[in-house]
């Protein structure tokens, strides 16, 4: 096995199309042998023709822009092992380990797996319900492609470093208070890290990514959760000049 791992490595590494040295040798660090396997199987399959580096790195998951010879573009998600940041602390990935699906019963080592499961049903269910969302497009293991919000390898800004006028900016409040209504009231969902960093701009509107850790209404923290999601959208759009709504309001309309 130890062979076939290696030589699966090199046709990864082969297909990346980093020039800077430090830069191959973290997307490989990064890379587990097994991750490198599901990828090599959907470099084999077709799924996509080429893996040309990454677009984000995070602490649960890893996001690497991959492009078919025809030019249609791909984004990879990858989820990572989460005991490294369960030990080191990291409150979200302890939030979702003891709440999300019953803390006792459930194997660390599944977590990337059901990650990318979520994120699966939960973008299928925002795009079903007319949200902008990338679209899920291949799952296997915990490795999810989807599609690309963006343009010539170059992925759309997240809301944050999107430079709207104020103008803009309210729009895009009222359009973020609409998809946490339908998220809630046709999806039955609360994102639950709702920011200006999980909402892409792109073509003149907003795109929601990242709801892996997404919850259904029936969930005990649901409502704690949705309110935390106001509250930093409230936040950011308050401190870029937007008039907003008193968070009870906003919940209300949200819920009502
Ligand atoms: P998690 O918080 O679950 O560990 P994360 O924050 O690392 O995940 P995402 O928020 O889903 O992962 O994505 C990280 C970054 O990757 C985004 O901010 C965005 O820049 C880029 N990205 C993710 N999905 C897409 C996509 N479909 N198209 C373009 N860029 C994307
Ligand atoms: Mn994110």
């Amino acid at each position: 096995p130890n062979s076939t791992t290696t030589a699966n490595r090199q046709s990864l590494t082969c297909k990346t199309k980093t020039t800077d040295k430090r830069d191959r040798a973290t997307v490989e660090q990064d890379i587990d042998p097994r991750t490198g396997m599901v990828l090599f199987k959907m470099l084999n399959r077709g799924i996509f023709d080429d893996i040309n580096g990454c677009i984000s790195t995070g602490k649960e998951a890893n996001v690497y822009h991959a492009t078919k010879d025809d030019g249609q573009e791909f984004a990879v998600k990858v989820y990572k092992t989460p005991v490294p940041g369960f030990k080191d602390g990291n409150r979200r990935i302890q939030r979702d380990y003891c709440f999300r699906r019953g803390y006792l019963k459930h194997n660390p080592r599944q977590m990337p797996k059901t990650w990318a499961e979520n994120e699966m049903m939960n973008l299928m269910m925002l795009k079903a319900a007319g949200t902008r969302c990338p679209t899920p497009i291949f799952l296997r293991q915990n490795v999810l492609v989807m599609e690309f919000v963006g343009k010539s390898g170059r992925a759309a800004p997240c809301l944050k470093d999107a430079n709207l006028s104020e103008a803009k900016m309210r729009e895009c409040y009222v359009q973020m208070v609409m998809v946490m209504r339908i998220l809630y009231q046709k999806c039955n969902l609360v994102h639950g890290d709702l920011s200006e960093y999980n909402i892409l701009y792109y073509e003149g509107s907003l795109h929601i990514i990242d709801v892996s850790q997404s919850v259904d209404l029936d969930h005990p923290l649901a409502l704690y959760f949705l309110r935390l999601d106001c509250i930093h959208v409230s936040d950011f759009f308050e401190n870029n000049g937007v008039g907003v709504r008193p968070i009870h309001e906003l919940l209300d309309f949200i819920v009502d």
